[in-house]
């Protein structure tokens, strides 16, 4: 049994209340940790050694905290086989993948905003014929609140705390109560790496509890969340009237569009990739895939023969493509879809079904699962699912994939398979997402602009936008 406590001023501490959850293990079921189920008076106690910490983390050279993030995704690198495994643990997602795309990508994190910092500036206007100067300074927030999901653990958890920190501010942070390990590993690379006592407070606990008493705070002056669309309704609504800065990253339902002019075999593994990746519990994952009728029924054949090829499997297993789904409720949630497609009339081309793995009866495994539909309106093609499930279904021009694309609550990514530029560029242009692909997928670099339009979000993260979410921007105007 693992016990995961706070890490509150550089030191590991129960909660105030010292009650407990239970921490499960996808790969069997079993219970195999607890968890600090944080109270208030915990946030409170991470707040003050924040704001206690602020006052000279704030003052601390760029270099100097450039050379700290840069340590710490040092420290990462080094213990990579051993954050994997507990990602992996954790999450039921193969070590494999936390080895190849979690660990590093926060290891990144770190490393990029460790340099990002020391390029980020502010802007002078010269007031010409008034005889004034404006420069605009970037102050850091103060204390802040960051949260996360139990997707990409890690991943996403250092994609927050990184800028803020990287801006001078102190952090209170969270993860998901499902996923808990990593960002408790972290706390000691943390010390390890000299960040001071203080600057980053990791607390955990339940959302309605934990999370929403970060959120009430009413001196924790921005949120930076990640989570589901209908908790970030919910967060909005509570920090909407303290006026808190606010960066909400949700869900997604995004449309995979491929054109019978694309990289046919490029395609084809891409596609397998972008659906079931991570379980298919990628955010950015194209969960609706529409394809042009003249390569329509190929691309079904194509496409299900290579899905079928999957190895569901244990994480530990090198072979093993797709891991456990990441907790029993969540899986009931997916296979629950999966019913509603069938009631829908959606025809199961492949998988649907929960799989024992090792003759773990209690394991969350699923086989990975393609549903062929007729009608972009269905719930399955309207509502996030967040799983290893796809639809696909054909589309006869431009235009009527276009609306079928748009026609969704969501906007947070979109994939294109083509060679035609004219087209390319058109659909870039009217495709309602905060991201777009072109014959790719999760190719990402940081210093791009990250996140949804409508549904999905508010705000964007990633490189410079990330710094200016994180600072304060004051104007100085002074006559000579
Ligand atoms: P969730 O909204 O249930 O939880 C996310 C986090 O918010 C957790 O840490 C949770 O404890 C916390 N939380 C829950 N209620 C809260 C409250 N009232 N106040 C404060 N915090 C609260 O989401 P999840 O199930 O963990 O993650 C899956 C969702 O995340 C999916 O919808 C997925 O699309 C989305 N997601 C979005 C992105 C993105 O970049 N847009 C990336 C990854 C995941």
């Amino acid at each position: 049994m693992i016990t995961i406590q706070n890490f509150i001023k550089g030191k590991f501490e129960n909660p105030i209340s010292n009650e407990w959850l239970d921490n499960y293990c996808p790969e069997n079921g079993d219970v195999y940790g607890q968890i600090p189920s944080s109270s208030k008076d915990d946030i409170e106690k991470a707040f003050k050694a924040a704001k206690t910490a602020f006052k000279s983390w704030s003052l601390t050279t760029l270099e100097e905290r450039s050379r700290i993030l840069i340590k710490i995704s040092e420290l990462l690198e080094d213990n990579i086989q051993r954050f994997a495994e507990a990602e992996s643990k954790d999450n039921g997602k193969p070590i494999s993948l936390a080895k190849a795309i979690d660990i590093p990508r926060a290891a990144s994190n770190f490393r990029f905003f460790g340099h990002a910092i020391t390029q980020f500036a502010s802007e002078s206007h010269e007031s010409v014929g008034h005889d004034a100067i404006n420069y605009t300074l970037r102050q850091p927030i103060g204390v802040v609140g960051c949260i996360s999901p139990w997707n990409l653990p890690l991943y996403l958890f250092t994609w927050k705390i990184a800028p803020a920190i990287a801006a001078g501010n102190c952090v209170v942070a969270k993860p998901s109560e499902v996923t808990p390990m990593t960002a408790y590993l972290l706390g000691e690379i943390c010390n390890e790496a000299g960040l001071p006592k203080g600057v980053l407070n990791i607390v955990h606990g339940l959302g309605t509890t934990t999370g929403q008493a970060i959120v009430e705070h009413p001196e924790i002056k921005a949120i930076s969340f990640t989570g589901g669309t209908q908790t970030g309704a919910h967060i909005a609504k509570v920090a909407a009237p303290m006026f808190k800065k606010l960066s909400l990253e949700l869900g997604g339902k995004n449309p995979n569009i491929i054109f019978a002019d694309c990289d046919y075999d490029d395609m084809l593994a891409t596609t397998v990739r972008s659906s079931f990746a991570n379980q298919g519990q990628i955010c950015l994952c194209g969960s609706r895939i529409f394809v042009e009728t003249s390569i329509y029924d190929k691309f079904k054949v194509d496409f299900v023969k290579k899905v079928k090829q999957l190895k569901v499997g244990h994480p530990s297993r090198v072979t093993t493509d797709i891991g456990a789904i990441v907790s029993k409720q969540h899986l009931e949630k997916v296979l629950g879809y999966i019913d509603i497609a069938k009631k829908e009339g959606g025809n199961i081309l492949c998988g649907g079904r929960q799989i024992l793995v090792d003759n773990y009866e209690n394991g969350y495994y699923l086989e990975p699962t393609v549903i062929e539909i007729s009608n972009n309106e269905c719930r399955v093609n309207q509502e996030e699912i967040f799983g290893p499930v796809v639809t696909i279904m054909p589309f006869n021009n431009e235009d009527d994939v276009l609306e079928m694309a748009n026609k969704v609550k969501y906007g947070l990514s979109a994939t294109l398979w083509t060679n035609n530029l004219k087209r390319t560029m058109r659909l870039s242009n009217q495709l309602q997402a905060g991201i777009i692909w072109v014959n790719t997928w999760m190719l990402r670099d940081l210093r791009t602009p990250f996140g949804g339009i409508k549904t999905s979000g508010v705000g964007r993260e990633g490189g410079f936008e990330a710094l200016r979410f994180f600072t304060e921007p004051k104007n100085v105007c002074i006559k000579y």
